[in-house]
């Protein structure tokens, strides 16, 4: 057992993570309820999708700020 497992999203330890398969990119993630009901992605998984398969499928995500933390630039979306 891992004690202290994070949400890959807020950040915050809760009791219980579960495993949320991103809509952005085929890896899995571990998310608190709250993120999962606020449908957020993780900020880097939002930067690495987008450099990745480029800003237009993570347009989405940015315009509605689904994910948590600092807005997410144009620039970090290049690489
Ligand atoms: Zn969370």
């Amino acid at each position: 057992m891992i004690d202290k497992v994070l949400c890959y999203s807020c950040s915050k330890s809760k009791n219980q993570l579960n495993v949320k398969k991103s809509s952005l990119i085929s890896i899995n993630l571990l998310l608190c309820e709250t993120c999962i009901s606020s449908k957020f992605e993780p900020r880097w998984v939002v930067i690495l999708a987008g450099r990745q398969y480029g800003a237009e499928l993570v347009k989405d995500v940015i315009l509605k700020k689904r994910y948590l933390g600092k807005e997410i630039s144009a620039s970090e979306l290049l690489v």
